[in-house]
């Protein structure tokens, strides 16, 4: 396999102007001829489908909701960043590129950073133009607010729901091109296979979730925008039928897989309650704009009523340790700080496992009101959840799984190794390195399909030769067969085990083997015992219900299946990276203060693992990271 970037040359700020001039261009007349299938309909799928529509192309697009509008996109809460510099405040493109390949921990591309940081203000008049009601301040301007790893404020939001109404933007393009006949939708249909057809991606297979049919489809190019793998550890702040099922078939069929160690682990996020529990979920990292993380300095003051400590014995630890960023402190970086706390014995709440975020002192400077004007949605999601009323006593948060940064490989024109198959939005590698800074995975997912895919695509058409496959080519026929015998095999089991229980198993492993931090030996541990579960559920999983009918206990079963391979990789990926970098800790590298230890002179690559066949180890290709830039040095927040 050869990974080659194709990174444009030329000075950072040039390379995308100059790569859109050189790119091949298709003539509009000619646009209709080819056929685009889009794999998902949240923020990068459907701006992608309805960009790629609008341009001439014809699109289908698939998703397994029974709307694209019930995308994972729709739960995105805090906002989405962009360099428009409206506070005045000495943000620039450069600034963003800056910070975000800081904030990734120089394990990120870096042209790719820098374009991404340049589309960003497009992004924004985009959505406004779609009706996108971003708040605005007073004077009618657009309002911003600060997320973590930036001293500029950046973000754009819609009080706590900006993934919602930025979906709403996108769908409503989306239906544009549906009602002009443009994208032919396909909810409820899951991808089960990405049909590779001499080498190059055609088409994929398919399975209507409430018919049980598996039928196929083919394509002149087929883009993958099927979100994170995030629920691979059971437990995390993703919807619940997120899943790797799409990217793990392509990597099945060729597609290389970039870096699936790297995990986000957000730390505000409401605590485990008990084994019970089957999602988690996030408090915007917008709330530490003006929420205070503490807890006591004292092990034996935390059973009290946190109203009760006095100011003296509270311990504001990212403050304390963080003085120019504070409570705006990275996420892989708050996390740790927080399971710091923790595992010193003064963590908060049931358990223990659990810290502060206090709002008394934004109350009393600005006024409830307007803190509730700010997160009023956010603080009543906290109480139904916690029966507690946060505007009186401080929420109580633990980090939790939330974004990976890993996904399929993909070379500056958003293509995979196999051409063909183009990926975007959290579904690719691209842009975030080792650690995503919040407001960000909206911002990558809208750059990709509305500014970068529509171009790229064109190019890919007009520079390579074509040739057009039906979905009736034998390519397609096995691959369906292959996916029959899979499903039935899944209801044939009739084992005693739940597939809940199976996959809450799994996660509870990597969580904590593969987690917040990681060690060489809770790694090796993990790779002996996933074979074991994985055979546990081959066997013993117990799938209800039929194939010809709606039965989300068989779609489930199929999606876990698929992490439990997956989660093999993950932890072989986490093995093999012997340093510490954004939120892949590795305990035996880090600093004197417990910070993560990055090893530039061996690991200053994305790591690209192509399938080798069952039973055989993936082989690891490297791409080596160049800072021509941001030069590398240890990040430094404080
Ligand atoms: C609670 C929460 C809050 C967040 N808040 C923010 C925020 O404020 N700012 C920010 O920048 N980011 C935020 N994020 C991250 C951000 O929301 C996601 O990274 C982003 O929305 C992912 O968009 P996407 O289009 O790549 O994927 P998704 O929105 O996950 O969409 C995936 C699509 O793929 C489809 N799909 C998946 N697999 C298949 C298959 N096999 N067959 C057919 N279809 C398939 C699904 O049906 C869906 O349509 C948040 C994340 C969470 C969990």
């Amino acid at each position: 396999m050869v990974l080659d970037a194709k990174i444009p040359a030329g000075p950072i700020a040039q390379k995308w102007d100059k790569h859109r001039f050189e790119m091949k261009l298709v003539n509009p007349a000619n646009k209709r001829k080819f056929d685009v299938i889009v794999v998902g309909s949240g923020l990068a799928g459907a701006s992608s489908a309805a960009t790629l529509a609008e341009l001439g192309y014809n699109v289908k697009c698939f998703c397994f909701q029974d709307s694209p509008r019930r995308a994972h996109s729709i739960a995105a809460q805090g906002g989405i960043n962009a360099a428009k510099n409206y506070k005045n405040d000495g943000d620039s493109v450069y600034r963003l590129f800056y910070d975000t390949v800081k904030g990734g921990d120089f394990r990120s591309r870096e042209a790719n950073v820098y374009r991404l940081a340049q589309v960003s203000v497009n992004i924004i008049d985009q959505c406004v133009a779609q009706g996108v009601p971003f708040a605005r301040e007073y004077s009618g301007y657009l309002d911003n607010r600060s997320f973590g790893g930036a001293q500029v404020s950046r973000t754009f939001y819609a009080r706590g729901q900006t993934g919602q109404q930025l979906l709403l933007g996108a769908y409503q393009a989306l239906c544009r091109q549906i009602g002009l006949g443009a994208v032919k939708m396909f909810p409820r249909t899951e991808m089960l296979d990405l049909v590779v057809i001499d080498g190059h991606a055609k088409g994929i297979v398919v399975r209507d979730l409430v018919s049980g049919e598996i039928s196929s489809h083919a394509g002149d190019a087929v883009v993958l925008a099927t979100g994170g793998y995030g629920n691979v550890f059971f437990l995390s702040t993703n919807a619940k039928g997120c899943n790797v099922t799409a990217a793990w078939r392509a990597y099945k069929k060729g597609a290389a897989f970039a870096n699936p160690c790297y995990t986000q682990i957000h730390p505000t996020c409401i605590p485990v309650s008990g084994d019970h529990q089957s999602k988690l979920t996030l408090m915007s990292e917008s709330l530490r704009n003006d929420g205070r993380v503490w807890v006591p300095k004292r092990k034996d003051d935390c059973q009290k009523p946190p109203g009760t400590i006095p100011e003296a014995d509270r311990d504001y630890y990212l403050e304390r340790k963080y003085p120019s960023f504070g409570n705006l402190a990275p996420r892989d970086i708050s996390s740790r700080a927080a399971k710091e706390v923790c595992d010193e014995g003064r963590g908060v709440g049931p358990g223990g496992l659990g810290v502060f975020l206090d709002f008394s002192d934004a109350i009393r400077r600005l006024g409830e009101e307007r803190i509730r004007e700010r997160y009023g949605n956010l603080f009543d999601m906290y109480e139904k959840i916690t029966g507690e009323n946060a505007y009186q006593v401080p929420m109580r948060i633990y980090p939790a799984v939330h974004y990976t940064m890993g996904g399929l490989w993909v070379d500056y024109n958003l293509m995979s190794n196999l051409p063909g198959l183009f990926v975007v939005g959290e579904a690719n590698f691209s842009d975030h390195g080792a650690n995503r800074l919040g407001a960000s995975a909206l911002m990558q997912g809208l750059a990709d399909g509305y500014f970068v895919l529509p171009y790229t695509i064109g190019h890919y058409f007009a520079s390579s030769k074509q040739f057009k496959i039906p979905a009736s080519h034998a390519g397609f026929k096995t691959s369906e067969e292959t996916s029959r015998a899979r499903t039935n095999r899944l209801l044939a089991i009739k084992g005693r085990r739940t597939v809940t229980s199976l996959h809450r198993e799994l996660g509870k492993l990597l969580w904590e083997k593969c987690g917040m931090s990681r060690s060489e030996a809770g790694l090796k541990e993990a790779l002996n015992r996933i074979p074991l579960l994985r055979e546990e559920f081959w066997n013993n999983v117990n799938v209800t219900g039929k194939n010809g009918e709606l039965n989300q206990d068989l779609e489930y079963a199929g999606r876990v299946a698929d992490f439990m391979e997956f989660a093999e990789l993950l932890c072989l990926d986490g093995l093999h990276r012997n340093e510490s970098c954004g939120g892949h800790f590795r305990e035996e590298f880090q600093t004197e203060d417990g910070e993560a230890r990055r090893d530039d002179e061996h690991f200053a690559y994305v790591a690209a693992w192509e399938y080798q066949g069952q039973d055989k180890p993936p082989a690891l290709h490297k791409e080596p990271l160049e800072y021509e830039e941001a030069h590398m040095t240890q990040r430094s927040y404080k």
